[in-house]
């Protein structure tokens, strides 16, 4: 069975994507995104995946790949074409090889013309491929800068892409309108680019007549890509918490565990938002804990003291994660959630007062 995942990165369009091999839990990453690097490693983490590699379709101008991060973080290797004259990669692509995954694969294929060192990726049995910005859902990748040309990309999209089967998959490398997956007939068809009978020389005069600005992040984009994503020292900003030793779930919600908490009791502000009869209830609350229920949290913010971090508690931590994400809204950041709540501190023996037993 094959692990299948497309995930978005809203701030740039971005589609990374998870491929793996369920019998043995290998993963590769296509295209990750920087700043998505803690969401990726909590689903590998929940999922119970090894990420094996990541995968760059190409030098990026308007986002910067995830792939040093996620080495740092999990030892996955990078690879990238050797076309794209990045550095710091563990393999350099070449047309035609292979990317092992368990018993699964995906073939390399060079699709150059939106940048000079762009590839695709096709699924062993092509019922699937990575496109990148080679060509997007009824789009193709600007040819304007980093050794764009048209005719080169028209080339790459008939020769490499268009000759897949009919109903292979196509996934992209971005989409600006929320669309996320579109067919090689379908492309093939109705690409106003390069589908029908549009020739080379109509993609190129399109292509050429696009008058786009230039990506925002691409001034830090493309060096930090060159060094595939890893930050010039004097950008190096690390948004990981260090107040404690955190653990960011897929749901987006940063927990901490109930041994630390007990350890260091002194050092947070407990706050309970379960409703008044549950705090006052048989399982009791930790000793010192603030009370205000969920309900009331948003009226009630200025109550909060923000000297010491908070720790977001309620009876099985649903609603205190929520509560989590209201205190960070409001402009708290050192803020976690208690993971598994009231049941969880119980289970393991920590001290709570007010308790039936
Ligand atoms: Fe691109």
């Amino acid at each position: 069975m094959l692990i299948f995942r497309q995930l978005l990165d809203p701030q740039s369009s971005t589609y990374t994507y998870l491929i793996g091999d369920a019998e043995s839990h290998q993963v590769v990453l296509i295209d990750p995104v920087f700043e998505q690097v803690g969401r990726d490693t909590a689903l590998i983490g929940e999922l119970g995946l090894e990420l094996l590699c990541t995968l760059d379709t190409h030098v990026h101008a308007d986002h910067v790949t995830g792939a040093w991060l996620l080495k740092e973080r999990l030892g996955s290797q990078i690879f990238i074409a050797k076309q794209s004259g990045a550095k710091g990669a563990d393999r350099y692509l070449e047309h035609g090889e292979h990317v092992e995954f368990g018993k699964r694969y995906l073939e390399v294929r060079a699709t150059p013309g939106h940048t000079a060192g762009c590839v695709t990726y096709v699924l062993d049995d092509k019922s699937r491929t990575f496109t990148g910005d080679a060509l997007l859902i009824r789009g193709a990748g600007r040819t304007d800068f980093q050794q764009g040309n048209p005719g080169i990309l028209y080339r790459s999209v008939h020769s490499q892409i268009f000759t897949l089967p009919a109903s292979c998959l196509i996934y992209p490398g971005h989409d600006y309108r929320g669309l996320t997956v579109t067919s090689v007939a379908e492309e093939r068809q109705f690409n106003p680019r390069l589908g029908g009978a549009i020739s080379e020389n109509d993609f190129a005069g399109y292509m050429n007549n696009l008058g786009l600005g230039h990506p925002k992040q691409m001034e830090f984009a493309v060096p930090a890509n060159l060094n595939c994503g890893r930050p010039d020292e004097t950008q190096l900003l690390d948004s990981e918490p260090d107040w404690a030793p955190l653990h960011y779930t897929f749901a987006g919600i940063w927990e901490i565990q109930p041994r630390w908490v007990e350890e260091h009791l002194e050092d947070v502000k407990i706050l309970d938002v379960r409703e008044l009869e549950e705090f006052d209830g048989p399982l009791g609350h930790i000793p010192g804990a603030n009370h205000i229920p969920l309900g009331s949290l948003k009226e009630r913010l200025d109550e909060i003291s923000k000297e010491q971090p908070i720790v977001t508690i309620c009876r099985a931590g649903g609603r205190s994660a929520r509560a989590s994400l209201i205190l960070q809204q409001a402009g708290l950041s050192n803020v976690a959630n208690l993971a598994g709540g009231i049941l969880r501190w119980r289970a393991e023996n920590l001290t709570v007062v007010g308790a039936a037993d």
